[in-house]
Parts: C-alpha cells; sequence; structure tokens
C-alpha cells in the first residue's frame, strides 16, 4: 500500500477496503500504463474479477481509459493508462518575480500556459490570477476539478491562508477562499518547497517514488526545505514545519534573508546569495543587471569566476544539507531549482562537503540528488496538489 492519506481515513467502513483497494489499481495504471486488468491481478493478488470491477468504476469516473495494444495473434489485448482527454488541474506557481498559471491532464502534462508579472499588491495578483483561471475554465468547459497554488511563505495548507509571504511582506491572506469564491472550485495552497516536494513524491524520476523519506531543498530567491515522511509532506503547526532556511549557519553572509537575518541558510546558498558574490567579484559593472541563469550558463560555458561562485554557493549548501541529515536522517535529499541544472559543476564539491561535516555522525551519509523536473518544480508542485488527491481519494460514486 502507498501514499495513503491516513488523514482522511474514516473509521472502517464496508467500503473502507474497496476504496484502498480502488487506490492500488489506480496507482499501478499511473505508474506502469499501458497494464492489463491479468497484470494487476497478477502483482496485487487481488481477484480477477474485483479487478474488473474497480477498473469499470475508474473508467466511469473517468480516471482512466482503454486502448489496444499489440496483437500478438489473435485480438489485441485492452490496456489501462490514465485518461489523457483533456485538462483537470489547474496549477498556479506565484513567485517573486512571475505568476505562471498553466493547465495540465490527469498524468500533469501541461497543456496550455499563461504568466505575468508579480505584482507586489495581494489584491492584483489575485485579480490576474482570477482572469487567466475564468479563461481556462470558459475554454475547457467542466473539466476542470481544481486548483493548487504554490506560494514563497508560510501556508496553512488546512484553510488555504498565506500566514506569512516574506518577499511581499503579506500576511493572513486568505487566497484559497478568494480565489474559490470568484472562481466556483476547491482549491489548495501550499508552500513552494513542500510543493515542490510532493512533485518529486508523485512524478518525480522513478527511484524518487520508492523512496519514503526525503527532503526537498528548493534553492530560489529565497531557500525552501519540503520535509516528505512516510510518503507524505509534513506540514507541522500551522504549515509552519521546513523553515531550515532560517537555521543559522554562519555570521556576515552576502546577502540578508527575507527576514533580515544575515546568518541564515538563505543567506550564504540562495540564488540571490550567488548573484551577490557574482557581482561583488566581477569587474565588469555589467555584472550588476546578470541573472542566476546567465551566472550558471556562464559556468556552464566554461567562465572561472561563474564556477568559483557556483562551488562556494554548493559549499554551503553542503553544510546546510549536512544538519539536515544529521538531524532527520533522510533516505535522500533533493535539490531543486535552477542551481540542478549545473549539477555536475558542483556534485563533486557538494558531496564533499556533506560528508565532510557529517563525519561525526559516524554514519553513512544519504542520498544527495538533483530534482529531475526541470525548470518548473513549483508549477509541477502545484498541479500535484490536485492530482495527488486524485490518486489518493478515491471515493465511492
Ligand atoms: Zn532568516
Amino acid at each position: 500500500m502507498r501514499r495513503i492519506n491516513l488523514k482522511k481515513a474514516s473509521v472502517a467502513r464496508v467500503d473502507t477496503i474497496r476504496n484502498i483497494n480502488r487506490q492500488i489499481v489506480l496507482n499501478y495504471v499511473r505508474e506502469r500504463a499501458p497494464i492489463s486488468r491479468a497484470e494487476i491481478a497478477h502483482e496485487t493478488d487481488l481477484q480477477r474479477s474485483t479487478v474488473s470491477l474497480i477498473v469499470d468504476e475508474l473508467k466511469e469516473r473517468d480516471l482512466v481509459e482503454e486502448i489496444e495494444g499489440e496483437s500478438t495473434g489473435g485480438r489485441p489485448p485492452l490496456l489501462l493508462r490514465l485518461r489523457a482527454a483533456g485538462p483537470v488541474a489547474i496549477g498556479v506557481d506565484l513567485a517573486a518575480t512571475k505568476t505562471v498559471v498553466a493547465a495540465s491532464d490527469l498524468a500533469g502534462h501541461v497543456l496550455e500556459q499563461e504568466e505575468f508579472p508579480t505584482d507586489p499588491s495581494a489584491e492584483k495578483v489575485l485579480d490576474q490570477i482570477v482572469s487567466c483561471v475564468r479563461k481556462l475554465i470558459r475554454k475547457n468547459r467542466r473539466s476542470i476539478e481544481g486548483i493548487g497554488i504554490s506560494l514563497p511563505g508560510i501556508v496553512d495548507s488546512v484553510t488555504g491562508d498565506a500566514r506569512y509571504v516574506p518577499f511581499f511582506r503579506w500576511r493572513d491572506w486568505a487566497v484559497g477562499q478568494q480565489l474559490s469564491a470568484a472562481v466556483g472550485l476547491p482549491v489548495t495552497v501550499d508552500n513552494d518547497a513542500n510543493v515542490a516536494a510532493l512533485a518529486e513524491l508523485w512524478f518525480g524520476r522513478p527511484e524518487v517514488r520508492e523512496v519514503r523519506d526525503f527532503i526537498m531543498v528548493l534553492v530560489e530567491e529565497g531557500l525552501g526545505t519540503g520535509i516528505v515522511f512516510d510518503g507524505q509532506v509534513y506540514h507541522g503547526e500551522g504549515g509552519a514545519a521546513g523553515e531550515f532556511g532560517h537555521m543559522t549557519i554562519g555570521t556576515r553572509a552576502p546577502v540578508a534573508c527575507a527576514s533580515g537575518s544575515r546568518e541564515c541558510w538563505e543567506a550564504f546558498a540562495s540564488e540571490r546569495a550567488a548573484l551577490a558574490r557574482y557581482t561583488k567579484s566581477s569587474r565588469s559593472r555589467k555584472a550588476r543587471q546578470i541573472s542566476f541563469a546567465q551566472v550558471i550558463d556562464r559556468a556552464l560555458a566554461g567562465e572561472a569566476l561563474a564556477r568559483a561562485v557556483l562551488g562556494e554557493t554548493a559549499y554551503y549548501l553542503g553544510v546546510g544539507i549536512s544538519n539536515l541529515i544529521k538531524g532527520l536522517s533522510p533516505q535522500a535529499v533533493i535539490v531543486g531549482g535552477q542551481i540542478a541544472r549545473a549539477w555536475p559543476l558542483i556534485v563533486e564539491g557538494l558531496k564533499n562537503t556533506v560528508e565532510e561535516n557529517s563525519l561525526c555522525r559516524g554514519l553513512d551519509t544519504t542520498r544527495v540528488i538533483p530534482s529531475l523536473l526541470g525548470e518548473h518544480p513549483r508549477l509541477m508542485g502545484a498541479l500535484s496538489l490536485v492530482l495527488a488527491s486524485k490518486f489518493t481519494s478515491v471515493e465511492t460514486a
């Protein structure tokens, strides 16, 4: 059994087992498609008739569809896969510089997307999100079932309130309720590092999907962490868990963290920290307008300064990661954000730092790996808020 959300489980009823079996079958289709009913029955030890009954229900609920497989002589076998037709989820990635609104199908493929610069006024941002979402809903009548939002701050994912977004100094913004009231769809909101962790859990590489305990370290303007324990994102009281970006790892960092301190991990290992190092050491005045993506491009192209800057940033990344490993001993630490693109350049230094700093623990160290979700771990995460809930709670009709 995998990734079943125990918080949502009610006391054992007659149909509880059927719900669990339904989730198992759906998740077999999700991860092993195209797969036949017989293969699912064989792998799960469920009776063939039970599998067929469940598949019929899943088809009726538009979650799976049947396609013809390759014929080996006789009638071609019928194989199952997730329903590919049409968008079912909208994801909103609200970040410091821009906001992306996108629609995806059940398998997380982005079908349409729009973006705009993020306005410092929460009200204006909400208006823009509402108009993008309404457009998507109009175009895809009734097929969209929910909206997920990723925010760079502390979010109460139960109420959907942004409790504090440091970059914009937004406090207690009921963004989930307001968007839901405006567009008439359920809205789920979570912190950006948490949703990136969720995306990794559901849409990451196969070897990560088998991992039950890991920490996502999302390096961006700031630095956030998402903790996954036993296949679930750990939120903590009021959604404030995972603020390791503000653990103290030194003094006199190159920049201040979002809350103004120069001692926090974020102040040493975020994109802003790397950029500050670059502009400080560069003799060129143009360096002041450079973006972090450009620093990575230059490093990949062989520029010594850019490489040194990434190396130093990776060192501090490693110091923080080794602290997380000592405290939480996860199976893996995944590094996400643009810096993952420079992995071949930073991996050795990063791993050496982690190992040196973890030696006193006396245990082999945890795997540290880059995210493969590419440039959009937060958008994938926002979509996962809607999609993952479909895979974990298939209620009886
Ligand atoms: Zn801080």
